[in-house]
Protein backbone atom coordinates (compact mmCIF):
# COMPACT_ATOMS: atom_id res chain seq x y z
CA UNK A 1 0.00 0.00 0.00
CA UNK A 2 1.33 3.13 -0.91
CA UNK A 3 0.57 6.39 1.20
CA UNK A 4 -1.57 7.72 -1.21
CA UNK A 5 -3.50 4.37 -1.00
CA UNK A 6 -4.01 4.98 3.09
CA UNK A 7 -5.03 8.16 2.89
CA UNK A 8 -1.88 9.11 4.41
CA UNK A 9 -1.50 13.09 2.90
CA UNK A 10 2.16 14.58 4.10
CA UNK A 11 2.03 17.32 6.21
CA UNK A 12 3.70 20.56 5.13
CA UNK A 13 6.22 22.64 7.38
CA UNK A 14 3.63 24.79 9.07
CA UNK A 15 1.69 21.73 10.23
CA UNK A 16 4.93 20.14 11.14
CA UNK A 17 6.38 23.09 13.05
CA UNK A 18 3.16 24.43 15.08
CA UNK A 19 2.97 20.14 16.28
CA UNK A 20 6.45 19.76 16.84
CA UNK A 21 7.62 23.19 18.07
CA UNK A 22 7.84 24.31 21.49
CA UNK A 23 6.05 28.18 22.08
CA UNK A 24 9.59 29.65 22.40
CA UNK A 25 10.59 28.21 19.22
CA UNK A 26 11.25 30.48 16.21
CA UNK A 27 8.48 29.14 14.01
CA UNK A 28 9.25 29.83 10.44
CA UNK A 29 5.59 31.66 9.83
CA UNK A 30 7.15 34.05 11.99
CA UNK A 31 10.17 35.16 10.43
CA UNK A 32 10.72 38.50 9.05
CA UNK A 33 11.39 37.16 5.89
CA UNK A 34 14.73 37.94 3.58
CA UNK A 35 15.56 41.57 1.97
CA UNK A 36 14.48 40.39 -1.35
CA UNK A 37 11.49 38.59 -1.13
CA UNK A 38 11.08 35.64 -2.89
CA UNK A 39 7.84 33.16 -3.24
CA UNK A 40 7.67 30.09 -0.82
CA UNK A 41 9.35 26.86 -1.99
CA UNK A 42 6.47 24.10 -2.24
CA UNK A 43 8.09 21.76 -0.54
CA UNK A 44 11.01 23.52 2.05
CA UNK A 45 10.15 25.26 4.67
CA UNK A 46 12.22 29.09 4.88
CA UNK A 47 14.81 28.30 7.39
CA UNK A 48 15.44 24.26 5.67
CA UNK A 49 16.32 26.22 2.04
CA UNK A 50 18.79 28.56 4.42
CA UNK A 51 20.42 25.50 5.13
CA UNK A 52 20.70 24.36 1.67
CA UNK A 53 21.76 27.23 0.28
CA UNK A 54 24.83 27.74 3.08
CA UNK A 55 25.56 23.85 2.25
CA UNK A 56 26.08 25.01 -1.73
CA UNK A 57 27.75 28.10 -1.21
CA UNK A 58 31.47 28.48 -2.35
CA UNK A 59 32.59 29.33 1.41
CA UNK A 60 31.11 26.56 2.97
CA UNK A 61 32.95 23.58 0.64
CA UNK A 62 36.01 25.44 1.59
CA UNK A 63 35.64 24.96 5.28
CA UNK A 64 36.88 21.79 4.14
CA UNK A 65 40.87 22.76 3.30
CA UNK A 66 40.76 25.68 6.43
CA UNK A 67 42.54 25.04 10.09
CA UNK A 68 40.71 24.67 12.50
CA UNK A 69 43.75 24.48 15.38
CA UNK A 70 46.05 22.34 13.27
CA UNK A 71 46.87 22.97 10.02
CA UNK A 72 47.58 20.02 7.15
CA UNK A 73 51.47 20.11 8.28
CA UNK A 74 50.33 18.39 11.46
CA UNK A 75 49.15 15.26 10.05
CA UNK A 76 45.33 14.14 9.03
CA UNK A 77 43.46 13.10 12.46
CA UNK A 78 42.97 16.06 13.73
CA UNK A 79 39.84 18.21 12.73
CA UNK A 80 39.66 20.97 9.68
CA UNK A 81 37.23 23.66 10.04
CA UNK A 82 34.21 21.55 8.16
CA UNK A 83 34.40 18.73 10.54
CA UNK A 84 34.70 20.55 13.47
CA UNK A 85 31.25 22.92 11.73
CA UNK A 86 29.43 19.31 11.11
CA UNK A 87 30.15 18.22 14.67
CA UNK A 88 28.55 21.43 15.91
CA UNK A 89 25.35 21.05 13.69
CA UNK A 90 25.47 17.17 15.53
CA UNK A 91 25.45 18.55 18.38
CA UNK A 92 23.07 21.34 18.10
CA UNK A 93 20.41 19.21 16.82
CA UNK A 94 20.61 17.04 19.20
CA UNK A 95 19.99 20.06 21.58
CA UNK A 96 16.99 21.30 19.56
CA UNK A 97 15.07 18.56 19.57
CA UNK A 98 15.45 17.74 23.27
CA UNK A 99 13.85 21.17 23.99
CA UNK A 100 11.78 21.19 21.07
CA UNK A 101 13.36 24.41 18.82
CA UNK A 102 13.75 24.61 15.12
CA UNK A 103 15.99 22.01 13.68
CA UNK A 104 16.21 23.60 10.58
CA UNK A 105 16.88 27.30 11.66
CA UNK A 106 19.48 25.33 14.55
CA UNK A 107 21.18 24.09 11.21
CA UNK A 108 21.26 26.48 9.14
CA UNK A 109 23.09 28.58 11.60
CA UNK A 110 25.52 25.85 13.06
CA UNK A 111 26.01 24.97 9.28
CA UNK A 112 26.81 28.43 8.83
CA UNK A 113 28.62 29.58 12.03
CA UNK A 114 32.23 29.51 11.18
CA UNK A 115 32.21 30.05 7.42
CA UNK A 116 33.85 33.60 7.97
CA UNK A 117 37.20 32.42 8.65
CA UNK A 118 40.27 33.24 6.48
CA UNK A 119 43.35 30.32 5.82
CA UNK A 120 44.56 29.78 8.30
CA UNK A 121 42.50 30.29 11.67
CA UNK A 122 43.45 32.51 14.02
CA UNK A 123 46.72 33.48 12.70
CA UNK A 124 45.01 34.23 9.63
CA UNK A 125 42.26 36.36 11.17
CA UNK A 126 45.24 38.25 13.40
CA UNK A 127 46.97 39.26 10.40
CA UNK A 128 44.14 40.58 8.25
CA UNK A 129 42.92 42.62 11.43
CA UNK A 130 46.21 43.94 11.80
CA UNK A 131 46.35 45.01 7.89
CA UNK A 132 42.99 46.22 7.88
CA UNK A 133 43.41 48.31 11.10
CA UNK A 134 42.94 51.54 9.50
CA UNK A 135 39.73 50.57 7.50
CA UNK A 136 37.01 48.75 10.17
CA UNK A 137 39.29 45.83 10.67
CA UNK A 138 38.60 42.39 10.52
CA UNK A 139 36.76 39.55 12.47
CA UNK A 140 35.35 36.15 10.95
CA UNK A 141 32.18 36.81 12.13
CA UNK A 142 31.70 40.02 10.43
CA UNK A 143 33.20 38.24 7.48
CA UNK A 144 30.83 35.45 7.49
CA UNK A 145 27.98 38.07 7.25
CA UNK A 146 29.41 39.95 4.33
CA UNK A 147 29.83 35.90 2.50
CA UNK A 148 25.74 35.81 3.11
CA UNK A 149 24.86 39.14 2.39
CA UNK A 150 27.13 40.33 -0.45
CA UNK A 151 30.34 37.79 -1.36
CA UNK A 152 28.12 34.90 -2.64
CA UNK A 153 26.87 35.45 -5.50
CA UNK A 154 24.68 32.16 -6.66
CA UNK A 155 21.09 33.75 -7.71
CA UNK A 156 20.40 36.07 -10.17
CA UNK A 157 18.74 39.03 -9.04
CA UNK A 158 20.73 40.18 -5.87
CA UNK A 159 23.89 39.65 -4.24
CA UNK A 160 24.79 37.13 -1.77
CA UNK A 161 22.40 34.03 -0.32
CA UNK A 162 19.21 36.28 0.58
CA UNK A 163 18.69 34.27 3.96
CA UNK A 164 16.07 35.01 6.49
CA UNK A 165 16.49 37.78 8.61
CA UNK A 166 16.81 35.74 11.53
CA UNK A 167 19.91 34.01 10.23
CA UNK A 168 21.58 37.32 9.64
CA UNK A 169 20.86 38.53 13.34
CA UNK A 170 22.38 35.76 14.87
CA UNK A 171 25.40 36.28 12.91
CA UNK A 172 24.81 39.72 13.83
CA UNK A 173 24.88 38.96 17.57
CA UNK A 174 28.08 36.89 17.21
CA UNK A 175 29.83 40.37 16.39
CA UNK A 176 29.20 41.48 20.19
CA UNK A 177 28.62 44.73 18.85
CA UNK A 178 25.34 45.30 20.20
CA UNK A 179 24.09 46.09 16.69
CA UNK A 180 21.65 42.65 16.13
CA UNK A 181 18.38 41.60 18.35
CA UNK A 182 19.04 39.57 21.94
CA UNK A 183 19.93 35.81 20.29
CA UNK A 184 17.39 33.55 19.60
CA UNK A 185 17.58 30.40 21.72
CA UNK A 186 18.53 28.21 18.14
CA UNK A 187 21.42 30.65 18.37
CA UNK A 188 22.13 30.01 21.85
CA UNK A 189 21.96 26.44 21.40
CA UNK A 190 24.61 26.98 18.61
CA UNK A 191 26.71 28.68 20.57
CA UNK A 192 26.62 26.06 23.47
CA UNK A 193 27.76 23.42 21.02
CA UNK A 194 30.44 25.42 19.48
CA UNK A 195 32.26 25.30 22.44
CA UNK A 196 31.02 21.71 23.53
CA UNK A 197 32.51 20.72 20.54
CA UNK A 198 36.14 22.87 20.24
CA UNK A 199 36.70 21.55 23.51
CA UNK A 200 36.48 18.20 23.02
CA UNK A 201 37.91 17.65 20.00
CA UNK A 202 40.65 20.41 20.32
CA UNK A 203 41.29 17.98 23.50
CA UNK A 204 41.39 14.50 21.20
CA UNK A 205 43.91 16.10 18.52
CA UNK A 206 45.83 17.44 21.09
CA UNK A 207 45.99 13.70 22.54
CA UNK A 208 46.89 12.64 19.28
CA UNK A 209 49.40 14.53 18.43
CA UNK A 210 51.18 14.43 21.10
CA UNK A 211 50.70 17.77 22.33
CA UNK A 212 49.46 16.19 25.56
CA UNK A 213 48.75 12.86 27.63
CA UNK A 214 44.96 11.65 28.65
CA UNK A 215 46.50 11.11 32.26
CA UNK A 216 47.09 15.12 31.90
CA UNK A 217 43.88 15.91 31.16
CA UNK A 218 42.62 13.55 33.87
CA UNK A 219 43.60 15.94 36.40
CA UNK A 220 40.68 18.56 35.50
CA UNK A 221 37.07 17.77 37.38
CA UNK A 222 35.30 17.74 34.55
CA UNK A 223 37.59 14.82 32.47
CA UNK A 224 38.36 12.88 35.91
CA UNK A 225 34.62 12.91 36.27
CA UNK A 226 33.70 11.36 32.75
CA UNK A 227 36.84 9.29 32.92
CA UNK A 228 34.80 8.05 36.49
CA UNK A 229 31.82 7.06 34.58
CA UNK A 230 33.43 5.32 32.18
CA UNK A 231 35.07 3.29 34.46
CA UNK A 232 32.15 2.59 36.25
CA UNK A 233 30.80 1.35 32.96
CA UNK A 234 33.48 -0.27 31.69
CA UNK A 235 36.05 -1.00 33.75
CA UNK A 236 39.13 -0.03 33.40
CA UNK A 237 40.13 0.70 29.54
CA UNK A 238 43.39 1.88 28.31
CA UNK A 239 45.35 4.01 25.81
CA UNK A 240 43.20 4.56 22.63
CA UNK A 241 40.09 3.09 23.86
CA UNK A 242 39.90 4.84 26.96
CA UNK A 243 40.35 8.50 25.45
CA UNK A 244 37.60 7.55 22.95
CA UNK A 245 35.76 6.33 25.58
CA UNK A 246 36.22 9.53 27.84
CA UNK A 247 35.83 12.06 25.26
CA UNK A 248 32.81 10.93 24.21
CA UNK A 249 31.29 10.75 27.75
CA UNK A 250 32.52 14.44 28.02
CA UNK A 251 30.15 15.20 25.23
CA UNK A 252 27.34 13.59 26.23
CA UNK A 253 27.13 14.62 29.92
CA UNK A 254 27.46 18.79 28.79
CA UNK A 255 24.99 17.84 26.39
CA UNK A 256 22.73 15.94 29.12
CA UNK A 257 23.26 18.79 31.53
CA UNK A 258 22.75 21.64 29.36
CA UNK A 259 19.56 19.98 28.14
CA UNK A 260 18.38 20.12 31.99
CA UNK A 261 19.91 23.01 32.89
CA UNK A 262 17.97 25.39 30.20
CA UNK A 263 14.71 23.40 30.39
CA UNK A 264 14.79 23.97 34.45
CA UNK A 265 15.22 28.18 33.24
CA UNK A 266 12.58 27.99 30.92
CA UNK A 267 10.31 26.46 33.27
CA UNK A 268 11.47 28.38 36.16
CA UNK A 269 11.52 31.93 34.21
CA UNK A 270 8.07 30.84 32.82
CA UNK A 271 9.02 31.13 29.33
CA UNK A 272 5.90 31.24 26.53
CA UNK A 273 7.11 32.93 23.74
CA UNK A 274 10.36 34.37 21.76
CA UNK A 275 9.59 37.74 22.98
CA UNK A 276 10.24 36.27 26.31
CA UNK A 277 13.39 34.64 25.29
CA UNK A 278 14.46 38.01 24.25
CA UNK A 279 13.43 39.69 27.51
CA UNK A 280 15.49 37.46 29.74
CA UNK A 281 18.51 37.87 27.54
CA UNK A 282 18.30 41.91 27.73
CA UNK A 283 17.10 41.82 31.47
CA UNK A 284 15.70 44.66 33.22
CA UNK A 285 15.72 47.11 36.14
CA UNK A 286 17.47 44.72 38.76
CA UNK A 287 17.79 42.04 37.11
CA UNK A 288 20.71 41.05 34.93
CA UNK A 289 20.19 39.63 31.44
CA UNK A 290 20.97 36.07 30.68
CA UNK A 291 21.05 33.41 28.29
CA UNK A 292 18.73 30.65 29.01
CA UNK A 293 20.90 28.02 27.48
CA UNK A 294 23.34 28.07 29.98
CA UNK A 295 25.58 25.33 31.98
CA UNK A 296 25.19 24.74 35.57
CA UNK A 297 27.59 26.37 37.30
CA UNK A 298 30.15 23.47 38.25
CA UNK A 299 30.09 22.96 34.44
CA UNK A 300 30.61 26.02 33.59
CA UNK A 301 33.68 26.25 35.98
CA UNK A 302 34.95 23.05 34.63
CA UNK A 303 34.96 23.99 31.70
CA UNK A 304 36.63 27.07 32.35
CA UNK A 305 39.75 24.89 33.46
CA UNK A 306 39.90 22.81 30.40
CA UNK A 307 39.59 25.90 27.91
CA UNK A 308 42.72 27.13 30.51
CA UNK A 309 44.31 24.22 30.06
CA UNK A 310 44.25 24.07 26.30
CA UNK A 311 45.31 27.73 25.90
CA UNK A 312 48.39 27.28 27.60
CA UNK A 313 49.29 23.99 26.52
CA UNK A 314 47.59 23.86 23.22
CA UNK A 315 46.90 26.78 21.55
CA UNK A 316 49.94 28.61 22.76
CA UNK A 317 52.24 25.71 21.91
CA UNK A 318 55.57 26.01 20.52
CA UNK A 319 54.20 23.39 17.34
CA UNK A 320 50.90 25.58 16.53
CA UNK A 321 52.87 29.16 17.18
CA UNK A 322 55.14 28.31 15.04
CA UNK A 323 52.41 27.89 11.78
CA UNK A 324 51.60 31.33 13.40
CA UNK A 325 54.93 32.97 11.77
CA UNK A 326 54.60 31.76 8.17
CA UNK A 327 51.15 32.09 8.11
CA UNK A 328 51.14 35.17 8.40
CA UNK A 329 54.49 36.32 5.98
CA UNK A 330 52.85 34.80 3.32
CA UNK A 331 49.06 36.67 4.14
CA UNK A 332 50.58 39.90 4.29
CA UNK A 333 53.02 39.24 1.03
CA UNK A 334 49.85 38.43 -1.19
CA UNK A 335 47.76 41.39 0.47
CA UNK A 336 50.47 43.45 -0.52
CA UNK A 337 50.98 41.91 -3.90
CA UNK A 338 47.31 42.21 -4.55
CA UNK A 339 46.97 46.02 -3.24
CA UNK A 340 49.21 46.56 -5.84
CA UNK A 341 47.77 44.88 -8.58
CA UNK A 342 43.67 44.48 -8.00
CA UNK A 343 43.32 44.29 -11.60
CA UNK A 344 44.45 40.73 -11.41
CA UNK A 345 42.02 39.80 -8.98
CA UNK A 346 38.69 37.99 -10.02
CA UNK A 347 36.18 40.18 -11.94
CA UNK A 348 33.71 40.09 -8.59
CA UNK A 349 36.57 41.60 -6.19
CA UNK A 350 37.70 44.10 -8.72
CA UNK A 351 34.17 45.66 -8.99
CA UNK A 352 33.61 45.62 -5.23
CA UNK A 353 36.78 47.50 -4.80
CA UNK A 354 35.53 50.16 -6.21
CA UNK A 355 32.70 50.12 -3.85
CA UNK A 356 34.56 49.34 -0.55
CA UNK A 357 37.94 50.34 -1.31
CA UNK A 358 40.73 47.77 -2.58
CA UNK A 359 42.13 47.19 0.48
CA UNK A 360 38.83 45.64 2.40
CA UNK A 361 38.54 44.00 -1.40
CA UNK A 362 41.57 42.18 -1.00
CA UNK A 363 40.77 41.11 2.00
CA UNK A 364 37.38 39.64 0.87
CA UNK A 365 39.42 37.86 -1.81
CA UNK A 366 42.04 36.11 0.87
CA UNK A 367 40.10 35.28 3.41
CA UNK A 368 38.24 33.06 1.18
CA UNK A 369 41.17 31.17 0.60
CA UNK A 370 41.73 27.70 1.56
CA UNK A 371 44.92 27.18 3.46
CA UNK A 372 46.41 25.55 0.14
CA UNK A 373 45.19 27.48 -2.01
CA UNK A 374 46.99 30.33 0.11
CA UNK A 375 49.86 28.50 -0.67
CA UNK A 376 49.53 27.55 -4.23
CA UNK A 377 48.59 31.26 -4.92
CA UNK A 378 51.68 32.51 -2.96
CA UNK A 379 54.04 30.78 -4.50
CA UNK A 380 53.12 31.25 -7.95
CA UNK A 381 52.51 35.10 -7.12
CA UNK A 382 55.99 35.89 -5.03
CA UNK A 383 58.16 33.08 -5.94
CA UNK A 384 61.79 34.74 -6.97
CA UNK A 385 61.68 34.71 -10.66
CA UNK A 386 58.17 35.06 -11.34
MG1 LIG B 1 33.18 27.19 15.62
Amino acid sequence: MTPADSGWSRPDWRTRESLLLAPWAMHAVDSAGRHHPEPPHQFRSPYQRDRDRIVHSAAFRRLAHKTQVFTGYHGDYHRSRLTHTLEVTSIARTLARALALNEDLVEALALAHDIGHPPLGHAGEDTLAELLRDEGGFSHNAQALRIMELLESRYPGFPGLNLSREVLDAQATRKKDGSAPPPLLEAQVVDAADSIAYDTHDADDAIELGLVTLEELCGLPLVAEAAARVGERHGSLAGVEARRAILHELVDRQVAELIRESRATIDELGVDSVARVRDVFRGSAGTPGRRIVAHAPTIAAGKRQLERFLFERVYRSDRVLAVRVPAQRQLTELFDWYVARPDRMPAGYRQRAEAFGVRRSVADYLAGMTDRYLEFDHARRLAPGS
